[in-house]
């Protein structure tokens, strides 16, 4: 081949260039990495959270939220350190069914509470995103406005296996944001059933939201929903549903006149609302007023959270004995089989149950 039919040899050519020194430290991006892991000691987020420190706050309700064993107990000191802080908020349980206007009304809600020099924090308990991965309040783009305000703190549903789990991660959030100077705890929940007890064990006091007219008069609210509720307040009464909306309220205060008096003499009233108007929001507000002075003339107030306190007290119980039981080395190997023979029908639940209560015990 001569030297013409030779291929041209395309690669550029390289120069040796300055020889890089060696890297000052090869361990650098571990060490960020673990520095960014590293979160401070216990007392140092309680001092933050104290001071306001939103990024702290948050960090700390991830521990919450957590389910890594190190991170729960960090959480735990926290909470503790927490405690004596805690409690001189109103917390309020908003609910209703979805498309009543719920974050349009916590938006509206919160930045009236900000006027008002109130520190509001809303926190989400939503069961549909346990039943099906998905969640119907949403995420974090919900009340967009009230989130950039300095003086508001949002934080969406934690994920959990179980309504009980995602519910006491709430009502330890709640601790940890009145430490933080938070005022006014909103817990908003979707009006689908369960998740309203979770948050009626937990707030002061607890509002109903409902559409005008939409027909059937209670609209899939369970009756049980209804009688938890100390205010209702009918949401769009506004332009053309204005009408529809003073005659539901009308319906509604003739239906609670049927139901038996609440032990804390409290009778719930009836209103109507636009939270697009802004409409009706201080007569809200007026009335939760007025309820918080009567419940603490009455003592029902303080009656009421001791209540609470007993029934988070049998439900940590319960939950930490059956978290127990299930981590339990011999109870996981036999348990697998001893359902397949429940199911085959040839042991008795009661007799399993008993033979692997027995085996937790003795090991
Ligand atoms: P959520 O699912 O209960 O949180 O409901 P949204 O706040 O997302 O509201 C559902 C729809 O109702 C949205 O299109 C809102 O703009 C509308 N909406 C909410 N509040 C009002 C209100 O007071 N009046 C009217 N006319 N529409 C409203």
């Amino acid at each position: 081949m001569s030297d013409q039919e030779k291929p041209k040899n395309t690669k550029p050519s390289t120069k040796e260039g300055v020889k890089q020194p060696a890297k000052l430290n090869p361990n650098l991006r571990k060490l960020r990495k673990n520095r960014s892991r590293s979160l401070p000691a216990a007392p140092e987020f309680v001092e933050a959270i104290r001071k306001g420190d939103r990024v702290r706050l948050s960090q700390a309700i991830t521990l919450v939220e957590s389910t890594q064993e190190a991170h729960l107990a960090k959480a735990q000191q926290i909470i503790d350190a927490c405690l004596p802080f805690s409690g001189s908020s109103i917390r309020l349980g908003i609910t209703g069914t979805p498309g009543v206007g719920k974050s349009t009304f916590i938006e509206a809600f919160g930045k009236f509470l900000i006027e008002k020099q109130r520190k509001p924090a809303i926190l989400a308990i939503d069961p549909s995103s346990q039943l099906t991965k998905g969640s119907i309040l949403g995420d974090k783009t919900r009340m967009s406005s009230l989130a950039m305000e300095e003086h508001a703190f949002i934080r969406p549903s934690p994920a959990g296996k179980s309504l009980g789990g995602v519910a006491r991660k709430t009502r330890e959030t709640i601790i940890l944001c009145e430490a933080a100077g938070y005022d006014s705890i909103i817990v908003e929940t979707v009006g689908v059933g369960q998740s309203e007890v979770a948050v009626h064990s937990m707030v002061d006091f607890f509002l109903l939201l409902l559409l005008p007219g939409a027909g059937d008069e209670l609209q899939g609210i369970k009756r049980g929903v209804v009688e938890m509720a100390d205010l209702l307040a009918v949401n769009k009464a506004d332009g053309s549903r204005l009408a529809l909306a003073k005659q539901a309220r009308q319906a509604y205060r003739n239906a609670l006149h049927l139901f038996p008096m609440k032990k804390n003499r409290w009778q719930p009233k009836v209103v109507t609302c636009s939270a697009i108007e802004q409409s009706g929001i201080a007569e809200i507000w007026r009335i939760i007023c007025k309820f918080e002075e009567q419940m603490k003339q009455t003592g029902f107030f303080e009656d009421q959270r001791s209540a609470q306190a007993r029934y988070w007290f049998e439900e940590s119980i319960q939950q930490q004995l059956k978290r127990l039981f299930e981590q339990h080395p011999a109870v996981k190997t036999r348990m697998k089989e001893l359902e397949a023979a429940v199911v085959r029908g040839t042991t008795s639940p009661f007799r399993a149950a008993e033979e692997l209560i027995k085996l937790f015990l003795e090991q």
